[in-house]
């Protein structure tokens, strides 16, 4: 009998917000232990929380990203349970009440669409961090009290690669939402992973197997790699799984029992009673929804379909939202799409990784000298598409110019190198450095006189019929132009003269 795996997954995701959840303390990552702290987030009694709109704004976005519902009626509850990084020893969260529910999100995969049904996404708080010494353990609480959004999607998924590719397009969606900036080195995502195996053809779900916050995508892959076999295995050999939770190993590569249904705990859901009930009026759900942007997928699609792009183009697109735009805004006044995308993908990226890269050396060979110079951490940022020492418009003028045969594609490398470097105007550099193409045919007409005067086998050659003898000629002339000469006016004098 064949088996298959069946995943849900629950992706916790801190919100992009400038304070924490209930109270005014920066929401701010790496800051020393226990400096972004507050009465209200060390949980000290008597203190009333007060919930932080842009928390409850960027969660209902995330609902209308994933194709939501928006309740009218949302709650928070009390989540009791006791941890040493958790001072109020009860979590806040949406328990039966979210702000959102029934969505889906769509990606692509195994060289088509999937859809993955969204359960719901709602609002709770982060708790703090415990640090474990080597004789004793500290607690930050700069975390407590972060905003954390739950994304909790349907057992939609079946297998590894296709819960990473649905990890990967969440992320993608959230950070193009403005929602989260989703940074994984900064634990902004973590994600518990629920796993089952049923025969081939069956309906009924096995027993759910949780494997706990895992912190990178890749660790949810290779901990499915190892789960579902060993699932399958399991039944296999007529064992009985049970409900359970599980610890991932990420040196050993395996996962490892944690506990069983049996020790699960009760938290005593009940309404917070310091916090109102939220009722989201049309007017508020109608200004959360114009925020909602372009999904990356459909930005995609659609950069296909208006400019002709190819798949590879559309998809640098994509994934770099910034860039996207800069490229649209162009496209937009441009008749030739493709080659705009060409000059931004070709040259603009690889100008801009270098500019950076050099940047980046400088930087370190600086910071052996000054350690904690504010300006260097500033010139550490990478070069921006607003940085840029050229106007958009100066794209457009260039391509314009290859597209008339003023400059050929060769000058046109040079003008765009100098054009990155001085933000000097392509027709300026044209004319400075003396790259316009010669167009004017009594000057080519003399060139190809002198070419064929010279080269009497390749004409000779080109008259007996063999056609590629042309393109020496058309090299000589070049070469007699000094690579001005307007390579397409230089093959039609050519051919006529010859035939002539
Ligand atoms: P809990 O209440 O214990 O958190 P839920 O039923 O709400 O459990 O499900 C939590 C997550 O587990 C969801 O993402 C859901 O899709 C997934 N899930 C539930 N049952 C199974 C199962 N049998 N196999 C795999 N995933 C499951
Ligand atoms: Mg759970
Ligand atoms: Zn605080």
């Amino acid at each position: 009998m064949d088996y298959e795996a069946v995943i849900g997954l629950e992706t916790h995701v801190q919100l992009k917000t400038k304070s924490k959840m209930w109270c005014g303390c920066a929401n701010a990552f790496g800051s020393p232990p226990n400096t972004n702290v507050c009465p209200v987030c060390l949980g000290l009694p008597g203190v009333l929380p007060v919930p932080n709109e842009e928390a409850l704004r960027k969660t209902v976005l995330t609902g209308y990203l994933l194709n939501c519902e928006i309740p009218r009626f949302a709650k928070f509850d009390r989540k009791s349970y006791f941890y040493p990084d958790m001072p109020k020893n009860y979590q806040l969260t949406q328990y039966d009440r979210p702000s959102t529910a029934t969505g889906f999100v769509e990606f692509e995969f195994n060289g088509g669409l999937a859809r993955v049904r969204i359960t719901r996404a709602h609002l709770e708080e982060d708790v703090g961090k415990s640090t474990h010494f080597e004789r004793h353990s500290g607690v930050d609480f700069n975390r407590a009290g972060v905003p954390l959004m739950e994304i909790v999607s349907e057992p939609d998924l079946t297998s590894s690669a296709m819960a990473y590719e649905y990890l990967n397009a969440l992320k993608d969606i959230l950070i193009q939402g403005g929602v989260s900036d989703c940074d994984m080195e900064k634990g902004m995502v973590r994600c518990d992973v629920n796993v089952s195996v049923r025969p081939v053809g069956t309906r009924e779900l096995g027993a759910k197997i949780e494997i706990k916050n895992m912190n990178s995508f890749s660790g949810v892959r290779r901990a499915l790699d190892y789960e579902i076999p060993r699932q399958i295995e399991a039944v296999k050999r007529g064992e009985k799984l049970v409900q359970s939770t599980r610890r991932w190993d990420d040196v050993a590569g395996i996962t490892e029992l944690m506990r069983t249904k049996e020790d699960a705990h009760d938290y005593r859901y009940f309404p917070d009673p310091d916090l109102m009930p939220l009722a989201p009026t049309d007017a508020w759900l109608a200004e959360v929804e114009s925020l909602a942007v372009e999904l990356p997928l459909a930005r995609k699609q659609r950069f296909m379909r208006d400019y002709q792009l190819p798949v590879g183009d559309a998809e640098v697109f994509k994934s770099n939202a910034a860039l996207g735009n800069y490229f649209e805004g162009l496209a937009r006044q441009s008749k030739n799409p493709k080659a705009v995308a060409n000059w931004i993908i070709n040259n603009l990226l690889a100008k801009l990784a270098a500019a950076n890269e050099s940047r980046s050396r400088g930087d370190e060979a600086q910071n052996e000298n000054s350690e904690l110079d504010q300006s260097l951490l500033q010139s550490a940022l990478p070069i921006a598409l607003a940085d840029l020492k050229f106007p958009p418009s100066a794209l457009l003028e260039l391509v314009a110019l290859v597209e008339n045969r003023t400059i050929s594609s060769s000058a046109a490398q040079q003008v765009f190198t100098e054009m990155f470097a001085t933000g000097k105007s392509p027709a300026a550099i044209v004319q400075e450095k003396g790259l316009a193409q010669v167009s004017d045919t009594g000057a080519i007409e003399k060139y190809c006189d002198e070419a064929i005067a010279a080269n009497p086998n390749p004409v000779a050659d080109y008259r007996a019929g063999k056609v590629a003898a042309l393109n020496s000629l058309k090299g000589q002339v070049m070469k007699l132009s000094k690579g001005k000469a307007n390579p397409a006016l230089v093959g039609e004098i050519l051919e006529r003269k010859l035939k002539g």
